[in-house]
């Protein structure tokens, strides 16, 4: 996490960053605190115990039924989230989606479930899972006809398919946010949406289609949290799954995924300190997806939230039962997430660091070798916290408060050497995530040639 220093920072060959007196990172909120502690372990074992009842969750099975299949599954989300506050708005996110190749097997009715806490603030934070769930068969069922070859016959609607970790335990995790963050009694800057996404399993079909919506709407989405995969007990290994989660963030090294990650170790810190918080500098597991993907698709910051240890040999599997989760494991996962979440809808919009053209606001000074920062204000903000590290780096080293100024000049520094970025903190000291000066890309060079 950034550390605050009060020593001139030493670094051969280069130009240190000058201290700053800066104070001690603020202590943490009583109201975030209780939200956190009002997370209940009982309640997601109860909400996952009821999720797995039905079946399968398959975004293709007989919606029909009572008691089974992705239509009871659903309405049964619905009930529950709109059982849990009436500060909850629920809502089915609905979609028609046609039969198409292997992936969608007929046409369907997809529909994601939403509940949307209002904000001071239509700019939005999201927490999501995947209520979806599959089960690969080895060998297919008579009903499925004549062995295809391939030797997995995998989608078959309505087999068993319990999803209990994969994605029983985000859509609870979700529901058990939605619950704590409507009851807290807080009002938030940011408005929350909490979503159980459906066809995640086919190709992230119900996070692509909300994504593409609010996109279009011109939405503003300041974070994504998306949790897949979040319970496991203990991964394939046998290695338990008890104080570490991982992170997952695309980049490149400053993009608003990844300040984003770094908000949330950082949140996690000071609110869940017994639980460990790895980054990946990835947008996913290596040749794996899930619904962040389809926001960071459009331009938003999102990350993906997954266990320490993955037991492969229960993902997509009749084997991903309620055994294989741990519900303390769970619980402190969801208060990783409650604490990034609420500090986060608590501070104010991160500061633009770019100009109207959208060049970055980092220049030289009058000098040509200071590093003068510029950055516009951002509404509800009463100081600034100016962040920066070695350009070789990926953790911000120097956390300097600028005061409730817009521009900040570290004399005789070298833009070139660090990497500079700025948020904004609201009176309650809660904090933006971090607006970092991005050297804009470079345009590939078109050499003509005379024949
Ligand atoms: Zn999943």
């Amino acid at each position: 996490m950034p550390r605050v220093r009060s020593v001139l920072l030493l670094t051969v060959g280069l130009a240190a960053v000058p201290a700053c007196t800066a104070p001690a990172p603020p202590s943490t909120d009583p109201r975030v605190a209780a939200l956190v502690a009002s997370i209940s372990e009982e309640r997601l074992e109860a909400l996952l115990e009821r999720l797995v009842s039905f079946d399968t969750r398959h975004t293709a099975s007989n919606p029909d039924p009572a008691g089974r299949g992705i239509g009871a599954a659903r309405q049964w989300i619905f009930d529950e989230l709109a059982r849990a506050s009436p500060r909850l708005l629920v809502s089915f996110d609905t979609y028609q989606v046609a039969a198409q190749g292997e992936r969608i097997l007929h046409d369907v009715v997809l529909r994601n479930v939403a509940a949307v806490l209002p904000g001071r603030s239509p700019r939005r934070i999201y927490v999501s899972g995947h209520y979806d769930s599959i089960a690969r068969l080895v060998d297919p069922p008579p009903s499925a006809g004549p062995p295809g070859g391939a030797g997995i016959h995998w989608n078959v609607p309505d087999s068993p398919a319990p999803g209990a970790n994969d994605d029983g335990s985000g859509t609870v995790l979700t529901m058990e946010l939605a619950r704590a963050f409507a009851q807290s009694g807080i009002e938030f800057e940011a408005t929350l949406v909490f979503i159980a996404f459906a066809g995640e399993e086919e190709g992230l079909f119900g996070a692509h289609l909300h994504a593409e919506k609010a996109w279009a709407e011109g939405a503003v989405i300041d974070a994504v949290f998306n949790n897949d995969v979040v319970g496991g007990a203990a991964g394939g290994t046998g290695a338990p799954n008890t104080d570490t989660v991982r992170v997952f963030a695309e980049g490149p090294e400053d993009s608003p995924s990844r300040q984003l990650a770094r908000h949330i170790r950082k949140e996690a810190a000071r609110y869940v300190p017994d639980h460990q918080v790895v980054l990946i500098a990835r947008y996913d597991r290596f040749l794996r997806g899930g619904d962040h993907i389809a926001f960071n698709e459009r331009g938003f910051p999102a990350i993906r939230v997954t266990e320490a240890h993955e037991n492969y040999a229960r993902q997509h599997r009749v084997e991903d039962t309620l055994d294989g989760v741990s519900f303390r494991y769970l619980a402190q996962n969801a208060r990783v997430n409650a604490a990034g979440v609420a500090t986060l809808a608590l501070a104010p919009p991160a500061p633009r660091v770019t100009s109207e053209t959208g060049a970055p606001t980092l220049g030289r000074g009058e000098s040509g070798y200071d590093a003068q920062l510029r950055w516009v204000a951002s509404p509800g903000a009463v100081s600034y916290r100016v962040y920066s590290r070695p350009a070789w780096s990926l953790d911000w080293d120097e956390t300097v408060d600028a005061g409730n100024v817009t521009e900040h000049v570290r004399p005789n520094v070298s833009i070139d050497d660090f990497i500079f970025g700025v948020s904004a903190v609201g009176p309650g000291g809660h904090e933006s995530l971090v607006s970092a000066y991005v050297n804009p890309a470079r345009r590939p060079t078109t050499v003509r040639t005379v024949q």
